[in-house]
């Protein structure tokens, strides 16, 4: 049966892990001398069911993530009574922003000026305030786009500046994924210390954006120690993802 409080067995297993993730956290806060409070966990769905939603909603998880607007709509709806706040973390089409805008709370991978402009025309339309992350691709040359999205270091002023002044939105910090080519491949410490410089220039002119989002389940004790308020987790609360996406 699997009426509303979920699979009983599903429910142990997402609770192991999420003590496990916890203990991690927990862990990098001491090793770097944070206060746990510092850091929010985000834990990613995506390709999961809404019941598991439901479940880690029932576990204390108030951050969820998706990385398709597609997947993400519905299970936000499905889902629209637990006191949920939804970030969205992938690659974003101008012609979704309409659609994101109507659940997502946070969107972590702003990357270029048109989707500035999308995302802002769709929040006000909206009546609706989005906080927004500039993307960061430590791996892209200047003034280029990561293949995995983002915008090369020296592009961030410009995106910031153009959230920071535009209505709807709400300039909140930076995100980024390690690398997995060019000089940071391996070496998700360097890569995360590289974004928190450019977070630390970041605030000199915009002292609000404190949001660092950095760390997924693989890398996420070296995001900690560095320096992440937010580490966004998929599989190692929910399992590996078929597919891996
Ligand atoms: C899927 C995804 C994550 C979570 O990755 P895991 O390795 O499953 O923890 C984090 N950030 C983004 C942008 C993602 O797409």
């Amino acid at each position: 049966m699997n009426g509303a409080a979920g699979d009983p067995v599903r429910g142990a297993q997402l609770a192991a892990n999420l003590a496990r993730v916890e203990e991690r956290i927990a862990d990098a806060c001491a090793t770097a001398g944070r206060d746990r409070k510092e850091v929010t966990l985000i834990v990613v769905t995506k390709t999961y069911p809404a019941t598991d939603v439901r479940l880690l909603a029932g576990l204390g998880v108030r951050e969820v993530a998706e990385n398709r607007d597609q997947e993400a709509g519905p299970k936000a709806e499905a889902t629209a009574d637990l006191p949920l706040s939804w970030h969205f973390v992938g690659q974003l089409q101008t012609n979704k922003a309409r659609s994101v805008v109507r659940y997502a709370d946070h969107v972590h991978s702003v990357d270029r000026l048109r989707l500035v402009g999308a995302l802002s025309s769709a929040a006000t339309a909206a009546g609706r305030r989005i906080g927004c992350l500039v993307q960061v691709a430590l791996d892209a040359e200047s003034g280029d786009r990561g293949e995995r999205g983002g915008v090369a270091p020296d592009a961030v002023p410009a995106l910031a500046d153009a959230l920071a002044s535009a209505p709807g939105l709400r300039l909140d910090g930076l995100m980024t994924v390690a690398p997995l080519s060019g000089a940071y491949a391996g070496q998700p410490r360097a890569a995360f210390d590289r974004l928190m410089e450019i977070s630390s220039r970041l605030r000199e002119t915009h002292p609000a954006a404190t949001m660092v989002s950095a760390g997924m389940s693989q890398d996420l004790d070296e995001a900690v120690t560095a320096g992440a308020t937010h580490v966004r987790v998929g599989t190692a609360v929910l399992g590996v993802r078929p597919g891996l996406r």
